[in-house]
């Protein structure tokens, strides 16, 4: 049998439902499809993809590609359209299925369904595995899920519906082909600027599932920062208050399943706390994101989000791009601000007071922020962004009404001694 292993955001050998469930003796082709009407950079305002995330996703997939070469293996890239290339390598290469993960936003599922369309006969095969849960473990119809965090995490927790680490990949074989006319993803091909990594940037981020399991075993086992997470993880300054794991995750070069086991096998060695739950807890709010989106579909991306609310899309080009640069004249959301443009990152607690001061304060919505998120955040995730982007806006599952982040206030209490405006604002 003959295989593609269509890469989209699963980018990792381990616990893979695409290289799991191979026979050995199949024929593979793993390809990584990049469409340049996707890629191409056209402005800072204007582009899918900046130069933080491009550098973190070539260096992903050069590290995918190492990895399968080790297997006598090659990742193959191609340009063009999705379905048009699979079509194609389908018919040249006499191939039997398309294996790829299932999505859930709509330009990945129009993907899916053209290409299923385009291959036919052959089958496109998909996996759902971009949750910890996965969709039919889940103990109600999606269509059920509630519309409020905390009443999904009672019905879902109790650890046991999490599968077990899936095997190694059996021994396969590589559909011979001839060399494409590009041999990985280079980002300057498309435009993109150069990442120029700041001084100040607090944590090297390095693509790749070898960088992503070495930030595993560091977290819990090497610097144990796992068993003071909950009490670190508001933090803003150095590189270890949270996991950082969020990058990985989203291109899917880390599994959910592994940094889940891998807390399991620590709550047993070393006992079990408030922090190693609440990690559990925040894992659960990344699937709880993808649910939603699973349920309401292109709501997300409606200025009147998931409520339907009449919510019109204002905007002011001037106060967004002082927002946007991190020169409002509130120092809080300017410094965070700096350090999203110049380094791709932002904290968690960063990332909820700039998006409460551009909605609730300077009035703009919430949808050009999202998309400024999209183009800049290393860990861009399309259901995390936009589920989180439309709660702090009001428009999603938040059930309290008119909830505002006073920057002022919070600056005291997570930056009191002022440290974290200085390093970004000098
Ligand atoms: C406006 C806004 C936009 C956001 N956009 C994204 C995005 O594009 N991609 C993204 O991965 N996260 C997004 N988040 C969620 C959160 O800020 C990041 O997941 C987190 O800061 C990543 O850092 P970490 O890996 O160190 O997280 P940790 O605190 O160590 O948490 C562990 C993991 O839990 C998950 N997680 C934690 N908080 C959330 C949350 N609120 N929602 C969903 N999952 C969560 C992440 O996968 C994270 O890696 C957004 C939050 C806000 C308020």
């Amino acid at each position: 049998m003959r295989i593609i292993i269509w890469h989209r955001n699963d980018l990792r050998l381990h616990d893979n439902p695409l290289y799991a469930n191979l026979k050995a003796g199949m024929e593979i082709l793993p390809v990584y499809i990049i469409d340049p009407d996707f890629y191409t950079f056209k402005s800072d305002l204007r582009s899918r993809i900046g130069p933080f995330r491009a550098k973190f996703l070539a260096e992903t997939l050069d590290n995918l590609a190492d990895s399968l070469h080790n297997k006598g293996l090659q990742l193959k890239f191609f340009e063009g359209k999705p379905a048009e290339v699979l079509e194609r390598l389908v018919k040249e290469h006499n191939i039997d299925e398309v294996w790829a993960t299932r999505e859930h936003s709509a330009e990945e599922i129009a993907d899916e369904r053209e290409a299923s369309r385009r291959i036919a006969p052959a089958r496109l095969r998909l996996f759902d595995d971009r949750t910890l849960i996965q969709p039919d473990r889940l103990p109600f119809a999606i269509g059920h899920l509630p519309d409020v965090f905390t009443e999904f995490r009672k019905k879902v927790e109790g650890y046991s519906s999490i599968a077990p680490l899936l095997p190694e990949m059996p021994a396969v074989k590589m559909v011979s082909i001839a060399n494409e006319h590009i041999n990985k993803f280079d980002p300057a091909r498309y435009g993109i600027p150069p990442a120029i990594a700041d001084q100040r940037a607090n944590f090297d981020f390095r693509g790749g599932e070898t960088e992503a399991l070495k930030r595993l075993r560091y977290y819990f086992h090497q610097s144990h920062r796992v068993a003071t997470y909950k009490e670190t993880r508001n933090g803003l300054l150095g590189g270890d208050y949270s996991t950082r794991f969020s990058p990985w995750l989203a291109n899917g070069s880390l599994s959910p399943r592994m940094i889940y086991h891998e807390l399991r096998n620590y709550e047993k060695t070393f006992g079990s706390s408030q922090n190693t739950y609440w990690m559990f807890f925040e894992l659960l709010w990344r699937d709880y994101a993808r649910f939603v989106v699973m349920k309401y579909g292109n709501r997300i991306f409606k200025p009147g989000g998931i409520r339907n609310a009449d919510n019109p899309c204002q905007m002011n080009p001037l106060s967004f791009e002082k927002w946007r640069t991190g020169n409002t004249g509130n120092d809080f959301v300017d410094a965070n601000m700096r350090e999203l443009l110049l380094t791709g990152w932002m904290s968690n607690r960063g990332r909820q007071n700039v998006a409460s001061y551009l909605v609730k304060d300077l009035k703009i919505c919430w949808i050009y922020g999202a998309a400024w998120f999209e183009t800049q955040l290393i860990d861009y995730d399309v259901c995390s962004n936009y589920v989180n982007w439309m709660y702090v806006a009001g428009v999603g599952n938040d059930p309290r009404e008119n909830r505002y982040f006073n920057t002022s206030k919070q600056a005291a209490m997570y930056d009191p001694d002022n440290n974290y405006r200085k390093l970004w604002l000098k």
